[in-house]
């Protein structure tokens, strides 16, 4: 089955520039800013700029430019954060994903989180 999406979720209207955001980097194929409702002193969503639901279908449908500019974001970010391991003390990556992981927005996000420890990796 394809994956749909949706032109109404909350991000594209973010990349629209419909709602505003606050911008932590950018780059051709993604867009970093702060979460809305912050769970650690660093909370950070990217997201790619392309039409993609989820990981899963980012990785089977994006293009190779769009993947490298997505992925290289992730680090541009950790360092602008200094959450890098390589100098600061690390942080936690997310993607919820559909139903059973819980993703509120269907428009692909990780969540990067940091500034403090993140504790055990999952919630039982
Ligand atoms: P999900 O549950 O889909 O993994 O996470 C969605 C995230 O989007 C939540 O952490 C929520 O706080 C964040 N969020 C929802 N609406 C907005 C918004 O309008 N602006 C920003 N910056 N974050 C939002």
């Amino acid at each position: 089955m394809a994956y749909k999406y949706d032109n109404q979720n909350i991000f594209a209207k973010i990349l629209r520039g419909e709602i505003p955001n606050d911008t932590v980097f950018e780059n051709e194929h993604a867009l970093a800013f702060r979460d809305i409702n912050p769970q650690r002193p660093h909370h950070v969503l990217i997201i790619p700029k392309g039409k993609y639901v989820s990981f899963d279908h980012f990785s089977k449908e994006a293009s190779n430019e769009e993947i490298i500019g997505y992925i290289q974001s992730i680090g541009k970010v950790c360092d602008l954060l200094d959450i890098s391991i390589d100098r600061g003390d690390g942080f936690r990556m997310i993607a919820n994903s559909g139903q059973h992981g819980i993703q509120d927005v269907p428009h692909l996000h990780v969540h990067i989180l940091g500034g403090s420890s993140c504790g055990k990796m999952i919630q039982l």
